[in-house]
């Protein structure tokens, strides 16, 4: 049976164990899934746009159904590359839904046939965001529950250098 493709768009800024968990589930679901780094997150990034997606290729170098790729602008109009595709969203907590609530729907707004997926990760990681881990980091707390060990030296790295500056 074709389970199809899902699109995991998100800033991974940078990629944690909840991202993982996610990607984890959505292969059970679908066949194929193209992680998406957004190019301008509204955020300030800590890490580039090349190092955000270099960073995903490298721990999720193992699952041959996932692929990463970057986007700019509208998700609703990079979508239009796989037609037939959904996109994929985790819900850690209540404090997540209203704005995934909002997007989702502007998206459909745009582009009629946009479904969203929204998947749930383990428990352990509902608290967990990058905004959070990049906190700690900076204030030289362990982040190494939080992300992979290769993650976990660059965050060390990039607060070293931001501190520095
Ligand atoms: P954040 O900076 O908040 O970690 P991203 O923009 O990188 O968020 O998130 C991309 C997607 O991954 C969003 O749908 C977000 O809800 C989801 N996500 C992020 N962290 C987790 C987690 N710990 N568990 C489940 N989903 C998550």
């Amino acid at each position: 049976m074709n389970k199809g493709i899902a699109i995991y768009p998100g800033s991974f800024d940078p990629v944690t164990y909840g991202h993982l968990d996610l990607v984890q589930r959505g292969l059970k679901v679908f066949d194929r899934l193209v992680i998406a780094a957004v190019a301008n997150p509204s955020k300030d990034p800590l890490f580039t746009l090349e190092e955000r997606v270099e960073m995903l290729k490298e721990v999720t170098v193992h699952l041959k159904a996932v692929t990463v790729e970057s986007f700019g602008g509208l998700l609703v109009d990079y979508m239009r590359r796989y037609p037939g595709a959904v996109v994929l969203r985790g819900l850690r907590a209540v404090s997540d839904f209203e704005y995934e609530f909002q997007m989702s729907l502007t998206n459909r707004e745009l582009d009629d046939g946009l479904e969203t997926i929204f998947m749930l990760p383990s428990l352990e990681y509902t608290y967990l965001r990058a905004s959070l881990v990049k906190e700690v980091a900076h204030l030289g707390g362990d982040v190494s529950r939080f992300v992979p060990p290769q993650i976990c030296r660059r965050l060390i790295e990039r607060c070293r250098e931001r501190r520095r500056a």
